[in-house]
């Protein structure tokens, strides 16, 4: 595209999807804005760090297989971004009240961020003018004026993360709701069919805790996918490549129906419980020297739809993300992809 007035986009949200699509339609010659409300990028592809070590307490790991998305690890392996992660990998069953465990050998190839996961969210945000810790509250949409060539345009209002109101001046011709589904449909007011299927397609949380200990937990096991318990996931983040070895950081995540009847427990109250189940599974009694609990409300969609992308050319919106292209870090990809192409073909 080779205008004087290239047609602008806001972005709202810079996780994987928001920053996927805002590179592409950068690339192909639009204006482009990104917005998020935390204070970095890259969304659930998130690390916390603390005094006793730093967290994936997000995204674990991904995995590659559409060629679109295979064709950008194959790039980010070789900028030094990702790399294969090869656990010692087991599943426990704890549906007996204690744990039974078989070795997986899926053969699986999975990919972890260097030197942790939220590194992909800012290497793909160089480049693309991202306005953090700003929080987008309202878009509204006003029509053209039919006969004098004006074009409908989206505008913004947001606040920030002390929940003061931010300057959104800006006039769009394209709005993305690049978020989990619950905050794209109270973006897309002013696009009512999209704000409509945004609604029906619902996230579930996930509880995470991250705990570190004085020593090497002696699991047996890297990482393990868990059955039959409040937990489904642990993982040893240090035996992630290019983490610190010396700090033994362990994150683990707890079942959908758990956390949704955990959900507004309070924190140190989650925290305790999931630590008692990680010793059952683990067979292993260390206390930790720290541990905290994260509440993802959002963490990954409620139900499966065919729809890449929700697009609508009438109204000039879109949305995308991991509710949307099959879940997980790849279809969030392929979401902002596909978005971006439907919305560069509506404007050619
Ligand atoms: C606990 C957990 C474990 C996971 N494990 C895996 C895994 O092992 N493998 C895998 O592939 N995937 C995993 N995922 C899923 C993966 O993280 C997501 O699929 C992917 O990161 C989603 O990217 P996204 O761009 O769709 O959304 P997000 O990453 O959620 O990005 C949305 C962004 O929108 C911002 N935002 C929301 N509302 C607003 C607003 N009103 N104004 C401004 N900004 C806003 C948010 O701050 C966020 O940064 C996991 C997720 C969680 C939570």
């Amino acid at each position: 595209m080779t205008q004087m007035n290239p047609p602008s986009v806001a972005i709202v949200g810079a996780g994987m999807s928001g920053l996927t699509c805002a590179r592409a339609l950068q690339d192909a010659g639009f204006r482009v804005q990104v917005f998020d409300k935390s204070r970095g990028v890259g969304g659930r592809l998130a690390t916390r760090r603390t005094d006793h070590g730093a967290f994936d307490h997000g995204a674990q790991y991904f995995t590659a297989r559409d060629p679109r998305f295979r064709a950008r690890v194959d790039q980010w392996i070789s900028q030094g971004l990702v790399a294969p992660w090869t656990p010692a990998l087991v599943a426990i069953d704890m549906a007996g009240g204690h744990p039974v465990r078989a070795a997986v050998g899926d053969g699986t190839v999975r990919y972890v961020g260097l030197p942790a996961m939220n590194h992909i969210g800012r290497t793909l945000a160089e480049g693309l003018d991202v306005r953090t810790d700003c929080t987008v509250t309202r878009a509204c949409r006003t029509p053209g004026t039919p006969g004098t060539g004006s074009r409908a345009q989206w505008t913004l209002a947001g606040v920030d993360g002390k929940g003061a109101a931010v300057a959104l001046d800006g006039r769009f011709d394209w709005l993305v709701a690049a978020t989990p589904s619950p905050q794209a449909a109270t973006l897309l007011g002013d696009a009512a069919g999209l704000q409509a299927q945004a609604r029906s397609l619902p996230m579930v949380p996930c509880w995470a805790v991250l705990a570190s200990f004085a020593a090497p937990v002696t699991a047996g096991f890297d990482a393990a996918f868990v059955n039959g318990s409040a937990l489904t996931w642990v993982a040893r983040n240090n035996a992630k490549p290019g983490r610190d070895p010396g700090a033994e950081c362990w994150v683990l995540h707890a079942a959908r129906d758990w956390s949704e009847a955990a959900l507004e427990d309070p924190a140190d109250a989650v925290c305790a419980r999931m630590l008692a189940e990680f010793g059952r599974v683990t067979g292993c009694s260390n206390a930790p020297v720290s541990a905290r609990a994260h509440r993802w409300r959002y963490a990954g969609p409620g139900t499966r739809t065919d729809l890449a992308c929700l697009f609508d050319a009438g109204s000039t919106a879109g949305a995308c993300g991991d509710w949307l292209a099959g879940s997980r870090v790849e279809g969030a990809c392929i979401s902002g992809l596909e978005l971006a192409r439907r919305i560069a073909e509506a404007t050619d």
